[in-house]
């Protein structure tokens, strides 16, 4: 298992982790940032466990954010 990591506070709201991966993200009516679904976190930085098929296509988005505040570990 891996784990997404978002450092919220700096997205965007660009929306291409939610185009990419609508199963994880979904986007916030109320802020316009990305939400991981089922995320757990406080503050800013919020976790989201993985399942091993999704890593590759998630460190690919990681990659693509333009504020890169998505982590792969
Ligand atoms: S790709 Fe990055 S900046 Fe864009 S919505 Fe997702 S977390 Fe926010």
């Amino acid at each position: 298992m891996h784990k997404i990591v978002q450092y919220r506070n700096k997205c965007i709201g660009c929306a291409v982790c939610f185009e990419q991966q609508p199963e994880f993200w979904r986007m916030s009516k109320k802020d316009g940032k990305a939400t991981l679904i089922k995320g757990v976190g406080k503050k800013n930085v919020f976790i989201l466990t993985i399942p091993d098929k999704s890593v590759i296509k998630a460190r690919k988005i990681a990659e693509t954010c333009p504020v890169r505040i998505i982590k792969v570990l």
